[in-house]
């Protein structure tokens, strides 16, 4: 089963692409983070993208389609991909299209998570991870159990994202409105846009989604 979450910065995208990846064995294909690897690695991308994605504006279109075409042929898509933070426009999602009609895998639901302005600004203000693993937390909402440790891998240090500032976000809620938000009329066309509460606590998130991925399997 292959699905792309969509959503706002903050809209638990990537903690929902986990909870699946743990729950049904899919693998969370998250571009956010395979372009902050490459900056961190400092390859030809990531020097291109570093600048970009620090004022909160949208990587050039033809840089993330090599990037997504390259990822689904691996071999580990074969199990079901969740896409996470990808397409952020019409043009890649018309390429997505294109691309996986050639790979013949198509896309099984393409899920929304509704989540208030107020609340994604309270979301990426707080957003903290695991430096070793990844994992997600948040200030108020999702602490380590152990105050400084992670609970997933046991290590204790912790990063913010640069662009989780208030500055940032204002860019990247800009370009969701603009560039990202029409992508959902074009799957609604296609039959395959569904819509969850994102307000909800992160279990009743995972919930929904697993109800909606049941009646569309
Ligand atoms: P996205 O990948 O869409 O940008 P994240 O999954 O990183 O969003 O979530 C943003 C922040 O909000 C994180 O700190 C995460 O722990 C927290 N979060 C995610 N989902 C929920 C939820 N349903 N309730 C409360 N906090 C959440
Ligand atoms: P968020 O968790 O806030 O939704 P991501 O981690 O998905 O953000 O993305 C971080 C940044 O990486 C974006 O603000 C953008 O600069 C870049 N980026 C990620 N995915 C894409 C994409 N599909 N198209 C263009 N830029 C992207
Ligand atoms: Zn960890």
């Amino acid at each position: 089963m292959n699905i792309i979450l969509f959503g706002p910065p903050g809209a638990g995208k990537g903690t929902q692409a986990k909870a699946l990846e743990e729950e049904m064995g899919m693998v969370q294909i998250a571009t956010g983070d395979m372009l902050r690897a490459a900056v961190k690695a400092g390859t030809p991308l990531g020097l291109q993208a570093k600048q970009m994605m620090a004022d909160g504006k949208l990587v050039p279109d033809g840089l993330m389609i090599d990037l997504i075409a390259n990822r689904i042929r691996e071999p580990d898509c074969a199990r079901g991909f969740i896409l996470d933070g990808f397409p952020r426009t019409i043009p890649q999602a018309e390429a997505l299209t294109q691309m996986l009609t050639m790979e013949n895998k198509p896309l099984c639901a393409v899920i929304e998570l509704k989540v208030d302005e107020n609340l994604l600004i309270e979301r990426v203000s707080g957003r903290f991870s695991c430096a070793h693993c990844g994992t997600g937390y948040h200030k108020k909402f999702r602490q380590p159990k152990v105050e400084g440790v992670c609970d997933k891998c046991g290590h204790t240090e912790f990063a913010c994202r640069a662009d989780d500032n208030p500055e940032s976000m204002k860019t990247r809620l800009a370009a969701y409105r603009d560039q990202s938000a029409p992508v959902l009329p074009y799957y609604m066309e296609k039959g395959l846009y569904c819509s969850v509460d994102g307000m909800a606590a992160a279990e009743s998130v995972s919930k929904q989604i697993r109800d909606v991925l049941a009646n569309r399997a």
